[in-house]
C-alpha cells in the first residue's frame, strides 16, 4: 500500500505526520519527496548503512563534425531547448526533458545520448523504518525526475511518501500512483483554501482522500464543515499544543514521548484501509 501524505501549502505539518506515523507503525518506508528541502529523515538521528548515488537525466551530445546546422533538431524540440546558428547548435540543459526525440530525428545521426546529474538519493535504516530521501542540486529547475527515481526505489509492502508543499507538477508525481492521499491541513480559512485545492488535485487523479487535521483547537468550523459537505473523512486530528510544537523544533518525534499518539497514528492506518475497503 502507498500511502501519500500532501497539503495545499508549506507549514501546515505534512512532516509532522508523516514522521510520527512511520515510527509508530514501523516495517514501512518512508520516502521524502519534498526534494527542495528533504527533512524528514533529520527526526531519525540514529539513522544506519546511509548511502547515496546520483540522479541523472538524459541530454543530447551533439557531434559538430557531423551536423550540417540543418536546423531539424530546433525545430522539433518542443521546449525550445536546441538553437541552431550558422556555427553551432546550442543545447539549454536546464530546458531539455530528456525525451531523446532530437536524436531519433536528426538526419545525419550527428546527436547521442549523454547524462547529467540533477541531484542525489539517499537511502538509510533507522530500526524498522527504511529512509529514502532525494535531494536536487542547488539552481536545478526539474525536480520531477528525481522524484521519480526516488519513489522507484521503494519496494516495500507499506510506502509512505511526504509530497512536496503545493499542488504544481512535483506534487502530482509525488502523490501519482498512490493508493490513498492523506491531506493535511489547518481549521483556518487559509488551510480550508489550500485543502479545497489539493482535494480537486487527488480527485482528478481518482486517488482517495482522507484529512488530518493539524494544530486543531484553533481557527474556525470552516474544514470540518467543507469536509462532512465533500464527504471527506477526518481521519486524525492533532491538537494545537505547545509541547508538540516544542518537540518537533528540537527534531524529536512527539509520538516517541508522548506514546499514546503511536497507537493514535497506528490507528490511522487501519482507518485508511477501511477508507479503501
Ligand atoms: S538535426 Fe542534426 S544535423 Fe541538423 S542541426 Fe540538429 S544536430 Fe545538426
Ligand atoms: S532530448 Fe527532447 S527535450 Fe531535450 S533537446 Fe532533445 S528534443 Fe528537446
Amino acid at each position: 500500500m502507498i500511502i501519500s501524505v500532501a497539503s495545499g501549502k508549506g507549514g501546515t505539518g505534512k512532516t509532522l505526520v508523516t514522521t510520527n506515523l512511520a515510527a509508530s507503525i514501523g516495517e514501512v518506508e518512508l520516502v521524502d519527496c519534498d526534494v527542495e528541502e528533504p527533512n524528514s529523515y533529520l527526526f531519525f538521528p540514529n539513522r544506519e548503512g546511509e548511502t547515496s548515488s546520483d540522479c541523472t537525466v538524459k541530454i543530447p551530445v551533439i557531434d559538430e563534425d557531423k551536423c550540417t546546422r540543418c536546423g531539424r533538431c530546433s525545430e522539433f524540440c518542443a521546449y525550445n531547448a536546441l538553437a541552431v546558428f550558422p556555427q553551432d547548435v546550442l543545447l539549454f540543459k536546464e530546458l531539455c526533458h530528456g525525451c531523446g526525440g532530437c536524436v531519433l530525428i536528426c538526419p545525419e545521426g550527428a546527436i547521442s545520448e549523454g547524462t547529467r546529474p540533477i541531484g542525489k538519493i539517499f537511502r538509510a535504516g533507522s530500526g524498522d523504518v527504511r529512509l529514502l530521501w532525494g535531494e536536487l542540486n542547488v539552481g536545478e529547475p526539474m525536480a520531477t525526475p528525481l522524484i521519480r527515481s526516488v519513489k522507484a526505489e521503494a519496494t516495500g509492502d507499506l510506502v509512505l511518501i511526504d509530497s512536496p508543499p503545493g499542488t504544481a507538477c512535483p506534487v502530482i508525481e509525488a502523490v501519482r500512483g498512490s493508493d490513498f492521499c492523506l491531506l493535511v491541513t489547518e481549521p483556518t480559512p487559509f488551510g480550508l483554501y489550500d485543502l479545497s485545492i489539493a482535494v480537486q488535485v487527488v480527485r482528478e487523479m481518482e486517488i482517495p482522500c482522507g484529512v488530518v487535521v493539524n494544530r486543531s483547537g484553533m481557527g474556525d468550523r470552516g474544514v470540518y464543515d467543507y469536509c462532512e459537505r465533500e464527504e471527506i473523512p477526518i481521519l486524525l486530528e492533532i491538537p494545537m499544543k505547545r509541547e508538540i510544537a516544542e518537540f518537533y523544533s528540537r527534531g524529536v518525534l512527539f509520538s516517541q514521548e508522548m506514546t499514546e499518539w503511536q497507537e493514535r497514528f497506528a490507528g490511522l492506518i487501519a482507518r485508511i484501509e477501511e477508507a479503501i475497503r
